[in-house]
């Protein structure tokens, strides 16, 4: 039992390999590709266009580890978090959204997060592992199913902004994000994804070097160095200057439009020199702004600042031509507003 190995980490090449050396044709190994990743099958047993003693044989060689939705929560707005067991019964959230639009998918990348942002829930779990692409995928599959369960209506967005820091598990989450977008996977569109990160300079260079097509975001908080330290440590090694440089390389090879996360905290960012150095800092770079209110977590020392406040930053932005939302945030009442996703279910990995 224990030694078999799990078949998706296998390649589509990999895979025809295996019946191939079987003395079977090629096309068997696209068969349980599509079966996989296509329509997220969990046991060889329903691949029924694969004969009987095929589908044995993968079983005795094969497992499809997956994961398993251990508890469901659904707020009053309709937001539903997904606490989310993986095969070894470590537990990540991720969080159905729906809009009248779209319905959009928050995912997690890693099991809690090796950055200690201040004032974000997930940052008070330590990291343990990375998700596998699967573990990723599965999450999608998970919300895709629910959209049309609870919804009716198809999963139109996923936003990597679930526990963890996508670009610190790049290689895990490129290849998931292979199997979300390729016409033998999910087909969705890359466009329709976005991988939120705290800016970590190196990686967006590789991003824009591999040629992704998906969208990129970026946590900001604040555009003044003294500032965003304290708010995010990542930012003494990643200081805003090297940050927007590899944006502008970002954006000259990718042509993609960055956006830019941003919470206004009361006697934090909540004047006029703030918001000057956010929109000049925005000038350099073709970005948006996405104005998000502060979800307050347990005995943190930060407070949503005025409204008033929150207006005027939008209205500086959209003076000087940049596009900025103010997003209400959505599923408070369940803890899987931004920042929240800490388990907080989940006794064993809290304790
Ligand atoms: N590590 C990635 C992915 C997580 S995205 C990143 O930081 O971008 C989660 C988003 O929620 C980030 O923009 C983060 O800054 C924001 N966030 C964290 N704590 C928050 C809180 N308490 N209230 C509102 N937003 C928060």
């Amino acid at each position: 039992m224990e030694n078999k190995r799990d078949i998706r980490t296998l390649t589509l090449e990999e895979l025809q390999d295996i019946f191939i050396a079987l003395g079977e044709k090629p096309f068997r190994g696209k068969q349980l590709y599509e079966w996989l990743w296509k329509k997220g099958l969990r046991s060889f047993d329903e691949m029924t266009n694969l004969g009987k003693d095929l589908r044995n044989y993968l079983d005795t060689h094969f497992v499809i580890n997956h994961i398993s939705v251990d508890d469901m929560q659904r707020s009053t707005d309709g937001t539903i978090k997904n606490a989310v067991k993986l095969h070894d019964g470590k537990v990540v959230e991720s969080v159905l959204i729906p809009t009248d639009k779209r319905i959009t998918a928050c995912i997690s990348s890693q099991v809690g997060c090796s950055l200690d942002c201040t004032f974000c829930a997930t940052a008070r779990l330590k990291r343990m592992r990375n998700l596998n692409p699967d573990e990723i995928f599965d999450q999608v599959v998970t919300i895709k199913q629910q959209a049309e369960q609870f919804y009716g209506r198809p999963l139109t967005n996923i936003v990597f902004m679930g526990m963890g820091e996508p670009l610190l598990n790049y290689n895990n989450v490129l290849k998931a994000i292979e199997k979300i977008t390729s016409p033998d996977g999910l087909g969705m569109s890359p466009k329709r994804i976005t991988v939120s990160t705290v800016g970590l300079e190196k990686m967006i260079r590789k991003l824009a070097d591999d040629g992704v097509t998906f969208r990129l975001a970026v946590s900001l908080h604040a555009a003044i160095d003294e500032t965003r330290d304290q708010l995010m440590s990542v930012n003494l090694k990643n200081p805003l200057n090297e940050l927007l440089a590899s944006l502008q390389y970002w954006y000259a090879k990718t042509k993609s439009r960055v956006t830019f996360e941003y919470v206004v905290w009361r006697g934090i960012n909540d004047d006029e020199r703030h918001i000057d150095a956010l929109v000049a800092f925005c000038k350099k770079v073709p970005s948006k702004v996405n104005i998000i209110e502060y979800n307050p977590i347990d005995d943190g020392p930060y407070q949503q600042a005025d409204p008033a406040i929150v207006e005027w930053y939008r209205e500086k932005l959209e003076a000087a031509g940049i596009k900025a939302m103010v997003r209400r945030s959505r599923g408070k009442d369940i803890d899987a507003a931004c920042g929240q996703l800490a388990n907080k279910n989940e006794v064993a990995l809290t304790t």
